[in-house]
């Protein structure tokens, strides 16, 4: 089969987004589902991107503002729980940090080539009765 780019395609053409039937996609986690090999679902699509967003789990409140902000579905987000980010698909627009309402914010941008264990380290910490006092 000869597989075209996606500058190869011919105005109006239509791109299935899955394989063979799909009766109730919704009910099928994103990994599961029989993408179509033009569905950009199953390549990274983030190469480009210049800062990425990273999540403190010990801050989220599993509010899900992340997740139904994102304009690219990039928050992984399960039985209402924030687990991370797929950071093959995130672009780093930043949106999900501006709208995430803790205080530290539970996630952060920080450049693409930023080291995860040292931010996580060094994350701004939660204030408390105590270290307001003093
Ligand atoms: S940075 Fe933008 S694309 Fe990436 S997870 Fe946040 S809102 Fe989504
Ligand atoms: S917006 Fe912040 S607190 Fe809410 S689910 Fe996302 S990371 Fe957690």
């Amino acid at each position: 089969m000869i597989e075209n780019g996606w500058n190869q395609f011919e105005i109006g053409s239509v791109l299935r987004p899955f394989s063979g039937e799909v009766s109730d996609v919704s009910v099928i986690q994103p990994e599961d589902r029989l993408y179509s090999a033009s569905n950009s679902f199953s390549v990274s699509v983030a190469d480009w991107r210049i800062e990425k967003p990273l999540f403190k789990k010990e801050l989220c409140i599993d509010c899900q503002f992340c997740w139904i902000y994102c304009p690219d579905m990039s928050i992984i987000s399960r039985d209402k729980k924030m687990i991370g980010v797929d950071y093959d698909h995130c672009k780093g627009c930043g949106i999900c940090v501006q709208v995430c309402p803790t205080t530290p914010k539970a996630l952060l941008m920080f450049p693409e080539q930023a080291d995860e264990e040292i931010e996580l380290a060094q994350w701004p910490k939660k204030e408390t009765q105590e270290t307001k006092e003093n």
